[in-house]
């Protein structure tokens, strides 16, 4: 019997997505978007794990094979030590396992149908996965209503009705209706006004707590993503650089890249303002002819020769960098 608090709720392994790109007059494959190049990493029961980094390195693509939306051209996903793919092969338990496996996305109006009434759109699945009866099933949405902070009188409404923060809510609520497990949070925040974000965030951090629920939080901010997040891994073009404890990512970073993704940080602060702020230059490159060697070099201020040619792989137990430069203290900024 496996020991629930010893096996992670989700492990990955390895996991490679490739997109095919189609072209030519005879439309045959001309090459792949490498989204996600080799990537692993775990998540415990109950832990929050913030994926952060910059629109196009991935992070996304991530969250999509994680609730089996897609599955990955290559590697291994563990859902509480079982492999996905073998649960996939039986019909019946992935439909079963596809309901602790939830996703809050990053526009709800887009997942929610916009004909049917709040009602509807949350008491469908739970009837059809058994998850409510018909006799309790309203009283079952309500309480779902009252923890997102939002009153039974949304019943009857349509998803036009509501401003982009009560749609997150209702993205929320639609989440949790399944009982999940894990859930993940593809940039909940990143449409919504800055007086709402903050609200989300909190409401996420209560239900996880409230509920037990295992996390993975998808963003581009390392603010927001730090105050959510157990455990913080930065990914750049495909592949993890840095990964550890979130206070520690986020008070002591040691990749080039996290860095940079910090000074991104809004400062509240003037005189924190005033001394100056090296904001990252240049943009991600593409993920279908990804740079030779560390993929950062072309943006890194400490590239050396050997940057361009020797792909660094992520070292250290329990903060770990892919950096070997910033690992042997021997950065020396070479421009900017
Ligand atoms: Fe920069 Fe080189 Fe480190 Fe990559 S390996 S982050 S290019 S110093």
């Amino acid at each position: 019997m496996l020991d629930e608090n010893k096996v992670p709720l989700i492990q990955v392994e390895d996991m490679k997505k490739y997109y095919p790109v189609k072209g030519g007059i005879i439309t045959h494959t001309t090459g792949h978007v490498k989204a996600v190049d080799g990537v692993s990493f775990s998540i415990m029961r109950g832990e929050t794990l913030g994926l952060v980094g910059e629109s196009g390195c991935g992070k996304s693509t991530i969250g999509r094979q994680l609730v089996g939306l897609e599955t990955p051209t290559e590697g291994r996903i563990y859902y509480n030590g079982c492999e996905l793919e073998e649960i996939r092969k039986n019909k019946k338990e992935m439909e079963r396992i596809r309901t602790k496996l939830q996703m809050v996305f990053q526009d709800p109006y887009s997942s929610l149908n916009p004909r049917k009434h709040i009602y509807e759109i949350l008491a469908q699945p739970m009837l059809y996965h058994h998850i409510s009866e018909k006799s309790t099933v309203e009283q079952d949405i309500i309480k779902i209503l009252d923890m997102v902070g939002l009153p039974r009188t949304v019943l009857g409404r349509y998803p036009h009705e509501f401003s982009g923060g009560q749609r997150q809510r209702i993205g929320i609520a639609k989440a949790l209706s399944l009982n999940p497990e894990f859930i993940v949070c593809d940039e909940p925040v990143s449409a919504l006004d800055v007086s709402i974000q903050a609200q989300i965030l909190n409401l996420l951090k209560d239900l996880q707590k409230e509920l037990g629920l295992t996390l993975l939080f998808v963003g581009h901010g390392l603010g927001a993503v730090n105050y959510v997040s157990d455990k913080i891994a930065v990914m750049y073009l495909g592949r993890i650089v840095e990964y550890g404890e979130a206070k520690e990512i986020f008070n002591h970073p040691k990749h080039p890249y996290t860095r940079a993704l910090l000074e991104a940080v809004p400062v509240p602060d003037p005189k924190e303002k005033k001394r100056g702020r090296k904001l990252l230059q240049g943009e991600i490159g593409s993920s279908m002819n990804p740079p030779e060697g560390c993929r950062f070099h072309p943006r890194c201020p400490y590239a050396s020769e050997r940057c361009e040619t020797e792909a660094p792989v992520l070292k250290g137990s329990v903060h770990m960098t892919a950096c070997p430069v910033v690992l042997s203290g021997t950065e020396v900024a070479s421009h900017g």
